[in-house]
């Protein structure tokens, strides 16, 4: 019996067909240069191999079409969106259940680097600070349990920046530092929207702003809503955030 492998011989390929299929496959592309690795996704009619073995390099073989193509699209880190970013990162944290160290992001095989975040954020923690002002600001502005559960739908229209000069609102980045702190859990009941669907985490002011209490890190908790809105007369009421967006004095992040 004779083993033979039915495969056209390179020299089997007209060199015509052959600059035809790259003419086919540049259309698909919209006539920018594409790699040998894209020509081999989209050819139906020979490998990249063939080609490069025909014309002895790739820019040769594209050049031989006669076709003037665009530069190929730049996989440049600002063509991602922070959008696309946020969402890849919520679904590696949601993943490890908590925020993602560097090697637990490198092996969670994400869809972008780590490099990516710093370059884009000036660092990792500024990314992961960014990705909970991002989903915060989504649709739900009360829950962090959308961190770990779902990712709303991202609307511009409900953003709601926050004035810097209200200095009872406590600033994104430190509210992150006490989550992070507090191990993005309630301090009061331990629960946290990672483990369990629904809880929403507020940051709370220890001795309240009303009484005193500063807005600085050791007068500042992680509490869940249901232990925010069930504490004792020593605090002071908490306001429907949702009523109270300017100045939250205990704002879920
Ligand atoms: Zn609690």
């Amino acid at each position: 019996m004779e083993f033979r492998l039915d495969r056209p011989r390179t020299n089997q390929y007209p060199t015509e067909a052959i600059l035809d299929e790259l003419r086919r496959v540049a259309a698909v592309f919209e006539n920018r240069r594409f790699t040998r690795h894209e020509f081999d996704a989209e050819s139906k009619y020979c490998k990249g191999s063939v080609v490069l073995a025909r014309f002895g390099s790739w820019q040769a073989a594209l050049d031989a079409t006669g076709l003037e193509l665009a530069a190929p699209v730049k996989k440049d880190r600002s063509f991602i969106s922070n959008e696309e970013l946020f969402l890849e990162l919520g679904r590696v944290w949601r993943l490890i259940g908590h925020r993602p160290s560097k090697d637990e992001w490198d092996h969670s095989e994400p869809r972008y680097s780590y490099t990516t975040y710093k370059t884009r954020f000036g660092g990792w923690v500024n990314a992961c600070a960014a990705f909970i002002e991002h989903t915060s600001e989504s649709a739900n502005p009360l829950a962090v349990g959308v961190v770990s559960t779902q990712l709303p739908p991202i609307s511009k229209s409900t953003v709601t920046p926050i004035d810097a000069s209200e200095k009872r609102g406590i600033p994104m980045k430190l509210r992150y530092q006490v989550l992070m702190r507090d191990c993005f859990k309630c301090v009061s009941c331990g629960r946290s929207p990672v483990t369990h669907v629904g809880v929403v985490l507020h940051i709370d002011h220890i001795t309240p702003f009303s009484k005193g209490g500063k807005t600085v890190r050791e007068n500042l908790r992680s509490l869940c809503q249901d232990c925010n809105w069930g504490k004792g007369g020593d605090h002071e009421p908490q306001p429907n955030l949702a009523l109270n967006k300017g100045a939250p004095t205990s704002g879920a992040i």
